[in-house]
């Protein structure tokens, strides 16, 4: 008899143990249900500490921004520079509150600044004509080369890319303009043609003696050598100001400082040169904040620098100029 009872007693007590377990599930999914029916999983945007929406695309709408960056809304665009990335934090949002990606997408395209991207054909290197395509530059040199203008091996071509867009020309009143009619021929073989300088040649070395890695990543603003910029000796590197830059090779700091005519980097702001081997040297240009000093050795990948628009600088990007024996050699033969 005791021990029917006591298996009783512990039959109750189980019973009793699921009765309550099965309570608490049925309330814990009710109170899931209604959160679920009230609220929903977003993510609230903030630019500059301020919120300025809620998303539930996160990945979506950063792409949007990031097309927008790289390429902006419309022609001619080299890029948009944004101060602040907005920011996302996951958050419960009541239902009927809406999302308002497209307000969000406008705010923040809205605090960027945007530069456009056009080309100035100087003479020598001063700018005289600006124009929005490429082709149309090199329309006018050609053009003005057959005609036998006489300035016409003065000519070049500048990439350029400013928060303003220019006055822009058409070709035909471009080379009007800049045409110059050869004057009596004694005095044409008295000057003296100044050699051009080049600096794409027979003589790239394929093998610097060390392989390089990138020192920032960003845009392509603006390429090396004559074909896109004449005597552009380096590689335009848009990024936001105060991007790491990185020693894309090892080697001792040759120089670390701002560049001046004293020392032979007139124009480059804060610069700083990285001798690899006895004969690559490679430089850093515009930064805002150089973190190395002149003698000191540094590691391949090394944060040495910031990106700035210190110098000759239209706007934030690292110039990267790759020097071999001398003669500045163009980066994109062994990166980006
Ligand atoms: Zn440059």
């Amino acid at each position: 008899m005791i021990h029917i009872s006591n298996l009783k007693k512990c039959i109750i007590g189980i019973r009793h143990i699921v009765k309550i377990l099965v309570i608490l599930i049925i309330s814990a999914i009710l109170i899931l249900g209604i959160i679920k029916i009230t609220y929903k999983q977003t993510y609230s945007v903030s630019l500059n500490g301020e919120i300025i929406g809620y998303t539930q695309d996160k990945v979506n709408l950063q792409k949007r921004i990031n097309d927008y960056i790289n390429k902006g809304n419309g022609d001619n665009i080299a890029f948009v520079e944004l101060k602040e990335m907005p920011e996302y934090e996951a958050c419960l949002l009541k239902n009927d509150i809406q999302t308002n990606d497209d307000e969000i997408f406008e705010k923040v395209a809205s605090s960027g600044t945007t530069y456009y991207k056009y080309y100035a054909v100087t003479e020598e290197n001063e700018e005289k004509a600006y124009v929005k395509e490429f082709a149309d530059a090199e329309s006018i040199v050609n053009q003005l080369k057959e005609k036998n203008s006489t300035n016409s091996d003065k000519i070049g071509i500048v990439e350029k890319y400013s928060t303003e867009q220019a006055e822009y020309k058409t070709v035909e009143t471009a080379v009007t303009e800049l045409y110059k009619e050869k004057k009596v021929e004694v005095a044409q073989t008295k000057t003296q043609t100044k050699p051009k300088a080049t600096y794409t040649g027979p003589s790239v070395p394929t093998d610097l003696g060390v392989s390089l890695v990138k020192p920032v990543s960003g845009v392509i603003s603006s390429r090396f050598g004559i074909r896109s910029r004449d005597n552009h000796k380096g590689l335009d590197i848009a990024a936001p100001k105060g991007t790491a830059i990185k020693a894309s090779a090892s080697g001792t700091v040759i120089f670390s400082g701002y560049g001046s005519n004293g020392n032979g980097y007139s124009g480059y702001g804060n610069t700083v040169a990285i001798k690899s081997n006895s004969s690559l040297t490679i430089l850093y240009a515009h930064c805002s904040a150089l973190y190395v000093k002149s003698g000191q050795t540094v590691s391949q990948g090394e944060v040495i620098a910031a990106v700035g628009s210190t110098g000759i600088s239209t706007g934030n990007h690292l110039h990267f100029e790759i020097r071999y024996n001398g003669r500045q050699i163009d980066p994109q033969n062994y990166l980006y």
